[in-house]
């Protein structure tokens, strides 16, 4: 199948096109026809899928399909509005949307929280066709009445389950109250809780739904292993991997914003040139980090699960877990972005003593015992005490992330 069966313009077929996409993927065979037909959609899939442009590309066609001209009317409308979990996320989608959309005549802009507010307030003055937006930032706009939402025709929430792990639920029910009641509505998310299902419920109008094959439930082309080691091993045991493998574009997750820092300095102490990413740091050095990462020229980015989300690198080839997660889900998400795109990956998780329930709850979640492999030098002591783990871990689910 091509896109161009798919129903879409020549304007945004041609810049498919130049951004080398041949075929179109799963989910968007599936998704850009339903949402084409103007109808709810409702869709399991998660980052690395290619579901970005399964909602771009079809909402560009609908709003280049019926321009509304400005300005004589007064300035035109809002008329998309996608929401998203985390600032990062919302600049790649900006990015795509630029790209897909190139060759039209709309315009899009980003609302996210970390930056100042009177930039976007200037920009709010001119016309905004497409918003994406984290839910706090624009919160703040609506306060401001600095933001008008009342003619929004698509409303699409993005990786939905992690708005709602990040507490933005009651941010979510205040912004869709501020909507017009008619309008297409799109769910995107990689997992599907009771509350995302009862948000599902009261959200989508009699939704199409589609599921793509979930990485971690088949995931055949990510290559999973347990390096057991102790606690005050982990660090060097992580140097010697990177450097004995020459690995570059490493994405490593620690449980706090603490280790992650701890961990880059420690490794570019040891000639791995590395850069932590969280929450903590200003936009402009996630940004920077981030960019520095997808060109190659930063070998190891360290990165909290939420700074990581919806991190978009096609290819990545190896993901280290330096710590497991508190929550086995996140283990799925942070694999999620390895071995994209028909690439094959490797995830390798360095456990110690205190971590071995964490890692039998995750192998219970995948459904799948993990290989582990001992590393010269680094063996485990077997007799060691295990230690609580820290719940640091929950500090970066706060019910409102300030200033998002
Ligand atoms: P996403 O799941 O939207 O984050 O996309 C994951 C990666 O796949 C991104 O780097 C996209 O640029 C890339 N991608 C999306 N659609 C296609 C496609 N049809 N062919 C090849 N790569 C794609």
């Amino acid at each position: 199948m091509t896109f161009s069966s798919l129903g879409l313009s020549e304007d945004i077929l041609r810049a498919v096109s130049e951004r080398g996409y041949i075929e179109p993927t799963p989910i968007q065979k599936q998704a850009i026809p339903a949402v084409l037909s103007g109808g709810d959609l409702l869709a399991g899939a998660q980052t690395g899928t290619g579901k970005t442009a399964g909602f771009v590309l079809p909402i560009l066609h609908r709003l280049s399909d019926r321009r509304i001209k400005g300005p004589s009317e007064g300035r035109p409308p809002i008329r998309a509005l996608i929401l998203v979990p985390t600032r990062e996320l919302a600049l790649q989608v900006e990015e795509s949307i630029r790209a897909y959309g190139k060759y039209l005549k709309l315009d899009s802009m980003t609302m996210i929280g970390g930056v100042s507010i009177n930039p976007q307030i200037t920009r709010l003055k001119s016309r905004v066709d497409i918003l994406v937006a984290t839910p706090g930032r624009l919160l703040d706009h609506v306060s401001q009445k600095t933001v008008d939402l009342s003619r929004i025709e698509i409303l699409v929430l993005d990786e939905a389950d992690r708005m709602l792990d990040m507490g933005f639920i009651r941010d979510i029910r205040k912004i869709l109250a501020l909507l017009p009641r008619k309008r297409q509505n799109l769910l995107f998310s990689a997992t599907f809780s009771d509350e995302i299902k009862a948000l599902a419920e009261g959200l989508l109008d009699h939704p199409e739904t589609i599921e793509v094959a979930r990485r971690n439930a088949t995931a055949e082309k990510i290559e999973h292993k347990v390096h057991l080691v102790d606690r005050d091993k982990k660090r060097p045991l992580l140097a010697h991997l990177v450097k004995k493998h020459n690995w570059h574009q490493v994405l490593v997750f620690t449980r706090t914003k603490h280790g992650a820092n701890q961990l880059a300095e420690y490794l570019t102490k040891n000639g791995i040139n590395s850069l932590a990413i969280h929450g903590n740091k200003s936009q402009g050095a996630r940004t920077r980090a981030l960019s520095e990462f997808k060109d190659g020229s930063l070998q190891v980015l360290v990165a909290t699960d939420i700074a990581a989300r919806g991190i978009d690198i096609a290819d990545l080839p190896h993901v280290v877990n330096f710590e497991l997660p508190n929550v086995p889900e996140d283990y799925v998400h942070r694999i999620g972005r390895t071995g994209r795109a028909g690439q094959s990956g490797e995830a390798v998780s360095l456990v110690c003593v205190d971590e071995l329930k964490l890692l039998s709850d995750i192998e219970r979640v995948i459904k799948r015992k993990i290989a582990q492999e001992t590393v010269p030098g680094f063996e485990a002591d077997r007799n060691a005490k295990p230690e609580p783990i820290m719940k640091a871990g929950r500090q970066a689910r706060p019910r409102r992330k300030p200033g998002s």
